[in-house]
């Protein structure tokens, strides 16, 4: 579960929230007045008001607004894409591609509002375990430095992978049209987190149960699935635990 580290009130709010079990697209109007949460804890966010455009946290004070997830299809696909602004770089939608054997699409979520367009974004993915064939979950996480997503699916209590990150050889590899990116292990409990850099952005793997890790013993190829005329025929599975206030 994408589970707020302090106090159970505003994921509580969430509850009966699910823009997907009406079957109906859940494009960007039905995520216009949906209750936005931090992308550091999952609390509800306080709106912006007419003094001031951003959005506040109690606790982390101003943060992009962690939309309810989307549902694991094309309708969902297209509802993240919508909220990206044509004038800002955005983040890439990262899909690992081809999918791990047994992998399927299990959503998408992203942090940001029609003023900032989209500042993180989160794909999940479930599947396998490589090890021991259970039930695996992941998360492909892309952001600008500081919103926080990736290191709160992570477990951390930092906004990005804190201190000691890269301190390590590398230990995995994503690829990307024709080049390399290492990526780093971040200690973490009970899950499999890789993070690391592409053109300025954070990319962040978390996998869940950690044995999970295992699939990245070879080197994980990316897609953005922003960028036009790729066709992929994506499988989709059921919305994940893992993405927030679904
Ligand atoms: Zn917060």
């Amino acid at each position: 579960m994408f589970r707020p580290r302090t106090g159970k009130t505003a994921h509580t709010s969430h509850q009966g929230n699910t823009l997907c079990h009406s079957g109906v697209s859940v494009g960007q109007d039905s995520h216009r007045h949906a209750p936005a949460a931090c992308p550091r804890c999952g609390r509800t966010l306080h709106e912006p008001t007419a003094w001031s455009s951003a959005w506040r946290c109690d606790w982390h004070g101003e943060v992009h607004p962690l939309l309810p997830a989307f549902s694991p299809s094309r309708d969902g696909l297209d509802g993240l894409l919508r909220i990206y602004r044509p004038d800002t770089a955005g983040v890439p939608v990262w899909l690992p591609w081809p999918l791990p054997a047994g992998w399927l699409v299990a959503g998408f979520a992203g942090a940001g509002d029609e003023r900032t367009g989209v500042r993180a974004c989160a794909v999940a993915l479930a599947g396998p375990n490589p090890l021991g064939g259970g039930p695996a979950d992941m998360v492909v996480v892309a952001e600008e430095p500081g919103v926080g997503l990736g290191a709160a699916l992570a477990g951390l209590d930092s906004v990005d992978p804190g201190a000691g990150f890269a301190s390590a050889p590398a230990i995995a590899t994503a690829c990307f049209g024709k080049h390399d990116f290492p990526l780093w292990h971040v200690e973490s409990p009970d899950r499999a987190v890789f993070a690391g850099e592409v053109k300025g952005r954070w990319l962040w793997l978390v996998l869940w149960p950690d044995t999970a890790g295992a699939l990245l013993v070879e080197p994980i190829a990316l897609r953005d699935l922003r960028d036009p005329g790729q066709d992929l025929d994506l499988p989709f599975g059921a919305v994940s635990p893992r993405l927030p206030a679904r």
